[in-house]
C-alpha cells in the first residue's frame, strides 16, 4: 500500500454522522410480505404477470440473486427496462390498460405499477421453485461495526456494490466529510484518484458506482469518499493528479487501459473488460438516422450503453428513444446498469462469445 489510510478514517469515524433510519430491505424467501407494502399486489395482479413470464425473465432473476442475494427484487424493474425490453412492455401496457396493481395508492401511475409489478411479480414467482439465502450480518470494512446486511439500501447497493460497508458508512462517502485539514484532503484525493484510477469529478459523491471494482480498491475508494474532498480543479492539481493546463475535454474523465477516453468509472470498467477480453470496439456511434450517439460499437454491429441514471424519469426517456431508434434499424443494442458492473461478463459474455 503505497499510502495507509487508517489514520485518515480514524479522524473520519469520530465525526457524527445522521444514520439512517434501520429497516429491513431484504426480500426473505418464507416472509410473505417480503417486508414491504405491497399495495394490495394479489394473487389475480400475479396470474397476468405470469402470462407475460417465460424463461429469459428467470435466468435475470437469477443473474441479480446470485450478486444481490435476499436484495435482488429491487434491480429486478430496471435489469428488466434494460435487459427484456418485451416483457418491461408487456407489463406497462397492463398497468396502462390499469389491469394489474390497482390497489397500489398510484394506481393511475403506469410506471410506479409496473415497477411494483416487476419487484412483486418477480419474488412472487420465484420463491415458488427458488432459493436464495437470508441476510447475513457482516463486518462493515471501514469502521467494523457488525450490520446484517438487509439494511443496506437500494441506492448504496447500486453506489457501492454488493454489501460490504455498514450504512452509516454509506451516508459518510454518499456526503464526503470536507476535511478542514488541507493534508488530510490531498492525501483523501489521491487515494481516491488511485483507487479508481482516474480523476475524480466534480460530482463523484453522488455519481459514482464503485461496484465493478475489484473489493480492495473499492475499500480504498471509500476512504476517499468519506474524507469527502469535493474534487474542484485546483484541489486536484495541488494534489498532483492533473497538470496546470489540464481541462476536461468533453467531460473526459480518465483513460481506459487501451487509451480510449472515458467520462466515468463506469465506462471505464466496461471499455476495460472489452480490451482484455481482445473484443474489438469503437466508441460513439451514431444511431441510423439521428445524430445520437451510443457509447460503444462492436465488430458485429452490437451498440452498447452504459445508462448510469435510469432512476430520472428524462434520461429514461432518452434512453428509450435510443431503443426505439434501434428497433426501427434493426441494431441491437444492449443497456448496461450499474447493477451490472459488478458481472459483466453475465450480461456481455454471452453476447460476445456467440
Ligand atoms: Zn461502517
Amino acid at each position: 500500500m503505497e499510502d495507509d489510510p487508517a489514520d485518515l478514517l480514524v479522524q473520519a469515524l469520530a465525526e457524527p454522522v445522521a444514520t439512517p433510519v434501520e429497516r429491513d430491505w431484504s426480500f426473505r424467501r418464507n416472509d410473505h410480505e417480503g417486508g414491504f407494502n405491497r399495495y394490495g399486489w394479489n394473487d389475480y395482479d400475479q396470474q397476468l404477470l405470469e402470462a407475460c413470464w417465460d424463461d429469459e425473465a428467470t435466468e435475470l432473476a437469477e443473474g441479480l440473486i446470485s450478486n444481490y442475494g435476499a436484495m435482488w427484487p429491487w434491480p429486478m424493474p430496471r435489469a428488466v427496462a434494460a435487459r427484456h425490453p418485451r416483457l418491461s412492455q408487456a407489463v406497462l401496457d397492463l398497468a396502462i390498460r390499469r389491469l394489474i396493481g390497482q390497489r397500489h395508492t398510484y394506481a393511475d401511475h403506469p410506471d410506479a405499477v409496473s415497477e411494483l409489478a416487476l419487484m412483486y411479480g418477480s419474488f412472487d414467482r420465484l420463491r415458488r421453485d427458488h432459493d436464495w439465502p437470508d441476510p447475513v450480518t457482516l463486518e462493515c470494512r471501514v469502521c467494523a461495526a457488525r450490520f446484517s446486511e438487509a439494511v443496506i439500501s437500494p441506492w448504496m447497493i447500486r453506489q457501492y456494490g454488493p454489501p460490504r460497508y455498514c450504512a452509516s458508512c454509506c451516508v459518510r462517502a454518499r456526503n464526503g466529510l470536507g476535511y478542514e485539514d488541507d493534508g488530510a484532503l490531498l492525501r483523501a484525493i489521491r487515494i481516491l484518484a488511485a483507487a479508481i484510477d482516474g480523476i475524480p469529478s466534480q460530482n463523484i459523491h453522488q455519481t459514482i458506482s464503485i461496484a465493478g471494482l475489484d473489493p480492495e480498491r473499492r475499500d480504498r475508494a471509500m476512504v476517499g469518499l468519506i474524507v469527502g474532498p469535493h474534487p474542484a480543479l485546483p484541489l486536484l492539481q495541488r494534489a498532483g493528479i492533473v497538470g496546470e493546463a489540464w481541462r476536461p475535454a468533453r467531460g473526459t474523465y480518465c483513460f481506459a487501459a487501451d487509451g480510449h477516453p472515458c467520462r466515468s468509472l463506469a465506462e471505464r470498467v466496461v471499455d476495460d473488460w472489452l480490451a482484455s477480453r481482445s473484443i474489438a470496439h469503437t466508441l460513439e456511434p451514431t444511431y441510423p438516422g439521428s445524430n445520437k450517439r451510443a457509447d460503444w460499437l462492436l465488430a458485429d454491429g452490437t451498440f452498447i450503453e452504459y445508462a448510469g441514471m435510469m432512476g430520472d424519469a428524462d434520461y429514461r426517456a432518452r434512453m428509450e428513444e435510443k431503443r426505439r431508434l434501434a428497433g426501427a434499424a434493426g441494431v441491437r443494442l444492449v443497456i448496461l446498469l450499474p447493477e451490472d458492473l459488478v458481472d459483466l461478463s453475465r450480461v456481455l459474455g454471452p453476447l460476445v462469445s456467440a
